[in-house]
């Protein structure tokens, strides 16, 4: 009997692999399709000033519509499209779409609103990204670098490089502002905020999540805060679900907020909603005993 289960057991497992692996290549090639096929949206999110509730920028989070298998989100896509190459496309589709609408909404809304790309190592490390592509589509806009920040995360600070170096400096140059995604997970060295000419550090929501419930969460990020604050970074905490979050994160001098609080991720009609009710309300003076 032993022997027979362990045979089923290795069928099992050779069976399951290879419908793995065909749905791998199932989504490799759908993938293939849909930046042409005009399948993928981005949301915004919004990122609030804690203190004033005032939306000032949002974060551009890519969704894939598959035309069987509904929304599938960026975790599920984004690493089968840096295995394959295809992340400098969409990373370029995403730098054009975000840049748009930055424009619009600064002109419409704010001029001082900005747009938070992610961008993946792999388009770093790749030649990715098309620097002077880039910087004509924010010339024909019109858009000043500082419309856009760039969110990287620590993975790629790992092996020292220059190459990488230079193309956060080339960024810099250009008026864009640099923000460290995910802060406290991963490898995070704290020499990278020495060596790096960070705008932002955005907290990992992992230590946003039991704030109420651990004294010890709340130590840690009222610690990078005042960390963050003497090294002349300004800092965004990623995940808000709760008022008591909220209020002890006031309380720690954090600058901004993002979070189920606010809201998710949003289709750009719908965020412009929201912005649009959100300015109305800080001018008309009620945003602060709401926010
Ligand atoms: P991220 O950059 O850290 O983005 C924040 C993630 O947290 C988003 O997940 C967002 O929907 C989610 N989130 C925001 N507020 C809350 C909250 O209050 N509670 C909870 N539980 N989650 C919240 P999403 O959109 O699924 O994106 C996941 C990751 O995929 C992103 O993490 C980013 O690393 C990557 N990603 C998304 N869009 C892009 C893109 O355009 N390019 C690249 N290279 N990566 C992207
Ligand atoms: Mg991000
Ligand atoms: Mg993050
Ligand atoms: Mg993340």
């Amino acid at each position: 009997a032993a022997k027979r289960e362990g045979k089923n057991t290795l069928l099992y497992f050779t069976r399951s692999m290879q419908e793995m692996a065909q749905v791998r290549m199932q989504l490799i090639n759908d993938l293939r399709q849909a930046l042409a096929g005009h399948q993928f949206e981005i949301m915004y999110q919004p990122i609030v000033e804690i203190e004033s509730g005032l939306i000032r920028k949002a974060e551009a989070l890519i969704r894939w519509q598959h035309p069987v298998r509904g929304t599938i989100n960026p975790v599920e896509f984004i690493s089968i499209a840096e295995d394959t190459g295809m992340i400098t496309s969409f990373g370029n589709w995403i730098f054009h779409e975000a840049a748009t609408q930055a424009r619009i909404w600064r002109e419409r809304f704010h001029p001082d609103f900005q747009i938070s790309i992610n961008i993946s190592p792999v388009q770093f490390k790749n030649e990715g990204i098309d620097f002077i592509n880039w910087m004509s589509h924010l010339q024909e806009l019109q858009l000043p670098g500082n419309g856009l920040v760039v969110e990287i995360t620590e993975g790629l600070l790992m092996e020292k490089s220059d190459h990488i170096s230079q193309q956060l400096a080339t960024f810099k140059n250009a008026g864009m502002e640099i923000a460290l995604d995910d802060f406290g997970v991963g490898y995070s060295s704290l020499s990278y905020l020495q060596n790096f000419n960070f705008d932002y550090l955005k907290i990992d929501q992992s230590f946003i999540r039991n704030l109420s419930q651990s004294s010890d969460n709340q130590a840690l990020c009222e610690a990078i805060i005042v960390m963050a604050h003497k090294l002349h970074l300004k800092v965004i905490a990623e995940g808000i679900e709760t008022i008591r979050q909220r209020e002890i994160l006031v309380e720690a001098t954090c600058d901004f907020g993002q979070g189920y609080l606010y809201s998710t991720p949003l289709p750009p009609a719908e965020f412009e909603l929201i912005l649009e009710n959100n300015y109305a309300l800080f001018n008309s003076g009620f945003l602060a005993d709401i926010a």
